[in-house]
């Protein structure tokens, strides 16, 4: 089954799906994505991850080419040519195309990109198991509630990880914890589920969101509020939300064992209760 290429408003062969070199996006990382999954074939919180997109584009005066309705439907139409049951649609939406030059350009369209490519889910034992995760300082900009092409915090964070042989990086702004390069990060503190609020400081995940809702339901107490370094490593449970990560729960961060070393009990609960919700 082919992996799919989209752009402005094309389906093409992935060696044809090209961008210019005056692109915006190339040039100053001005734009904007989104990553939506399916599961069996059906992308899941589709709304969500549309509103989000435009979102973000409103933010930075983008125009967004295209309507809600719209991208249903090029979604569905590269999906069905994709062929994949679990499948990773990535939505790219930069300035468009410009002699460089830092100020907006008058006159230009959007450029548009898509990919559909096949999703390879984390392994069962990774799940039982668990993750480990390391620390780093939180270099991104003051604007990381907005899903930027500009991911160069992100990346240098994913790098040490990489290096230090974890999983994710967990990154610390002024002592305090924002959340994962690619995840948001959680934790358990004596029975309540603690994460970052939303703001500028940490992206508003769709998961995160759901998760949160997952928690009420199940009346875990949520509280979103800013965890210290400290309060990370002595937290009896931490795990990560993502889209593609769903939730995975971190036993080693820097070093330090977090709980038991296993994933924990409320970490388990929402993982299950996740699995039904897509499941
Ligand atoms: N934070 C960052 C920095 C991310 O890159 C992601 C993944 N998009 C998330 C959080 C999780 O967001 P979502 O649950 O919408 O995938």
């Amino acid at each position: 089954m082919p992996d799919i290429a989209f752009v402005n408003g094309r389906f093409l062969p992935w060696k044809d799906a090209t961008v210019s070199i005056d692109d915006r996006g190339f040039q100053f990382g001005d734009g904007v994505y989104e990553v939506i999954r399916t599961y069996r074939g059906v992308p899941f919180e589709l709304a969500a991850h549309l509103a989000r997109l435009e979102r973000s584009a409103k933010e930075l005066n983008l125009i967004q080419p295209y309507s809600r309705v719209k991208w249903t439907q090029w979604i569905q139409q590269g999906l069905s040519q994709a062929g994949y049951q679990e499948a990773k649609v990535y939505i790219q939406i930069t300035r468009g195309m410009a002699p460089r030059d830092h100020a907006f350009p008058l006159g230009i369209s959007p450029t548009v990109v898509m990919t559909i490519r096949e999703l390879h889910p984390l392994s069962v034992q990774i799940r039982q198991d668990g993750v480990t995760a390391r620390t780093c300082d939180d270099l991104r900009w003051g604007r990381c509630d907005i899903k930027s092409v500009n991911l160069l915090g992100n990346v240098l964070a994913r790098e040490e990880a990489r290096k230090a042989g974890v999983f994710e990086a967990i990154l610390v702004k002024d002592g305090l914890v924002t959340e994962g390069s690619l995840s948001n990060v959680m934790a358990i503190q004596s029975g309540t589920v603690v994460t970052a609020p939303e703001g500028p400081r940490i992206l508003s995940g769709v998961t995160r969101t759901m998760v949160l809702e997952l928690a009420r339901k199940e009346e875990i107490p949520v509280e979103e509020r800013f965890l210290s370094l400290e309060a990370l490593y002595g937290a009896d449970e931490v795990f990560l939300t993502g889209t593609t990560l769903e939730v995975l729960g971190v036993v080693r961060i820097d070093g330090n064992t977090i709980g038991s070393g296993r994933p924990g009990s409320i970490t388990k609960t929402l993982a299950a209760r996740w699995s039904i919700l897509t499941g």
